[in-house]
């Protein structure tokens, strides 16, 4: 992490934008919201909720997420620029409505430019709460689970990896590792079993891997050795920077897609999974299904337009997979180029 004074200079790097910061007095709010780019449309990101050791800490956390959406917005085509808000969290909130009315009141001030939605610590009782002082607010209980959304698009980035890399056109016969089968993994083995795939689940959840191997006859391994076992795909849906120089090493699939956000633990592991020939379906574009479900819903977008979008997920990843190997570059850098192509062009 760069040296915490040096927080314009690495915003300015990462072509931020506009950063805005609120300390409400009574309430003991304090919130940041990080604005990266408007190009495309207000910025859209989620609100986290939860304790940091310093404001520096926050404050970086704030720039790599709201740059992430930039990225994760463009490449899913979305009318959305990127954006992301921090509200450290006290060890105890006083009177939690007054609390997220004076985010929301916060969020006013910004005139629109920033859209807020549920994100780590945050829930869709909290964008309730917030949706009643304001409108600029997605993710209430109103627009529906996202999961449901989240999951039909790695499941089509799942068709399209399948497609790409062993040239079948169904998931019948082929064998699906999911690591975490909580809201997004459970769906996404009941379409995947529905599709004649065998499964093999882990969680540090035992109720919810038994559930797996009570409905679609999933076979359990432990959490520790998930990524080991031989399988044609391999879905991360459970936790950050599983995919590392030591794992890497040892996944015994040829393709990974899955729903878990930051999945690499570095850039160089994305270069590392191209150089073995493993096909990795880059996360934040496998899992934008939440996202769009989130704007869908803003705007008041039908269900077919909606689910228009989330199968668009199959063809930006098939276009990732042929730039990369026509470039040699690694799917996660051709992502990135393809995001900022769209960011540039569109
Ligand atoms: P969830 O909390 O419902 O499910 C995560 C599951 O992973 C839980 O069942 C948990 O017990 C399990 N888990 C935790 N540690 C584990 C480990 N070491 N090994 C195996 N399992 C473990 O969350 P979710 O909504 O299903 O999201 C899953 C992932 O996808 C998260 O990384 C999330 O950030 C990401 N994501 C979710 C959405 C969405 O719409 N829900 C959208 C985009 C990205």
């Amino acid at each position: 992490m760069p040296h915490r004074r040096d927080i314009f200079k690495h915003a300015e790097k990462l072509g931020f934008g506009e950063l805005h910061f609120k300390i409400d007095h009574e309430t003991q709010l304090f919130a940041i919201i990080a604005i990266h780019n408007l190009k495309r449309g207000p910025a859209l990101g989620g609100c986290r909720w939860r304790h940091y050791d310093n404001t520096g800490d926050a404050i970086y956390d704030a720039l790599r997420l709201a740059r992430g959406m930039t990225f994760k917005s463009a490449i899913s085509h979305l009318p959305h620029g990127g954006g992301k808000a921090v509200i450290i969290r006290p060890a105890k909130v006083r009177n939690k409505e007054r609390y997220f009315e004076a985010y929301a009141k916060f969020i006013n001030e910004l005139g629109g430019i920033y859209i807020t939605a549920a994100d780590s610590g945050t829930t869709v009782e909290e964008m309730d709460l917030i949706s009643k002082y304001t409108k600029f607010v997605t993710s209430t209980s109103k627009i529906g689970n996202p999961a449901i959304y989240t999951a039909h698009g790695v499941l089509r980035g799942i068709e399209a990896a399948v497609k790409f890399k062993l040239g079948k056109d169904s998931l019948k016969g082929l064998h699906i590792t999911i690591q975490g089968v909580g809201q997004v993994g459970y769906l996404l083995a009941k379409s995947c079993h529905e599709l004649g795939a065998t499964l093999t689940v882990s969680d540090v959840n035992d109720e919810s891997t038994l559930r797996c191997a009570q409905e679609f006859g999933a076979e359990i391994v432990s959490p520790k050795t998930i990524h080991t076992v031989k399988a044609d795909v391999f879905a991360p849906c459970a936790l950050g920077a599983i995919l590392n120089h030591q794992t890497i090493s040892k996944i015994q699939s040829p393709i990974i897609v899955g729903s878990a956000n930051n999945q690499l633990a570095a850039n160089s592991d994305g270069h590392l999974l191209h150089r073995l020939g493993i096909l990795y379906a880059p996360d934040y574009v496998a899992n934008a299904g939440g996202v769009i479900q989130a704007s869908a819903k803003y705007y008041g977008d039908s269900e077919e337009k909606l689910l228009k979008k989330v199968d668009g997920i199959y063809d930006t990843l098939t276009t990732i997979f042929e730039r990369s190997s026509k470039t040699h570059k690694s799917t996660s850098d051709i992502a990135d180029e393809l995001a900022m192509e769209i960011l540039e062009n569109e």
